[in-house]
């Protein structure tokens, strides 16, 4: 079993070298360049009380994935991902948000008051900007199980599942900007 898997893995590594390097024996292949950083913006003019909790969730993210970083917009610079303080439940347009289109995030004081904890919820809702979707796994290590974890959670962090789908999500500009017209509502 374990050399069939190591057979599978040679294989794809010369069908990736292949379609770098043409003909050239994969010896031969430059080394591929750096993947570019996305910069997406967000704008907390709206975020009213939770604003600490709108930075902390982006250095989140930024100190988890190498390909995309979340900066807020500084006066004048477009705006990526808007996040705006509501009452209602927690609740995100579902990405990934491309440096040309946009997204808005809802921080649901409905969920805030329930208890759910406020970095938890920003981090998560980021999550969907960048692509990914809820997994209500009920586990308080998957940040997108969302409010299906305990109340009393406070990880804040994405895991290696999650973390790894928003590098690939990332990994090439090429990707065409999908219409980002869903919206997921975190109710509890
Ligand atoms: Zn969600």
């Amino acid at each position: 079993m374990l050399r069939r898997s190591f057979a599978l893995v040679t294989t794809a590594l010369a069908v990736g070298a292949g379609v770098i390097a043409g003909a050239a024996p994969a010896s031969a292949a430059p080394a591929p360049a750096p993947a570019a950083v996305v910069t997406l913006t967000y704008d907390d003019s709206l975020a009213a009380e939770f604003k600490s909790a709108v930075a902390q969730g982006a250095a989140n993210w930024n100190a988890s994935v190498t390909n995309v970083r979340l900066v807020k917009a500084a006066s004048g610079q477009r705006v990526n991902i808007r996040v705006i303080a509501d009452n209602g439940w927690p609740r995100a347009t579902l990405g990934p948000v491309r440096p040309t289109g946009s997204g808005t995030v809802w921080f649901g004081r409905e969920a805030v008051n329930d208890g759910y904890n406020v970095v938890r919820i920003i981090t998560h809702e980021f999550g969907h900007s960048l692509g990914l979707p809820d997994r209500r796994t009920g586990l308080c290590s998957d940040l997108m199980s969302g409010s299906s974890a305990p109340v009393s959670c406070a990880n804040a962090l994405p895991n290696a599942t999650e973390r790894a789908q928003v590098q690939r999500n990332y990994a090439s500009a090429l990707v065409a900007q999908p219409a980002q017209t869903t919206i997921l509502v975190d109710a509890a």
